[in-house]
């Protein structure tokens, strides 16, 4: 089983922290819409992002 991290729209103010700290690059800032995405790059679990996030808008999901 392998994991990745969802955003949570509603919650992301477009801080960006996640997306500098994110080791793969898997979270990413739509430009437009200024809130983080999940660009599809590998997850290497790393979770900084969950605790770095001052808005908790994000979230482990399974993927499938
Ligand atoms: S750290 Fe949280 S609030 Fe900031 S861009 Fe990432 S998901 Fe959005």
């Amino acid at each position: 089983m392998s994991y990745t991290v969802n955003v949570i729209e509603e919650k992301c103010v477009g801080c960006s922290i996640c997306s500098r700290i994110c080791p793969t690059g898997t979270l990413k800032i739509n430009k437009e819409t200024k809130k983080a995405y999940n660009s599809g790059v590998y997850c290497d679990n790393a979770w900084g992002c969950l605790y770095a996030c001052p808005t908790k808008a994000l979230e482990i999901v399974e993927v499938r």
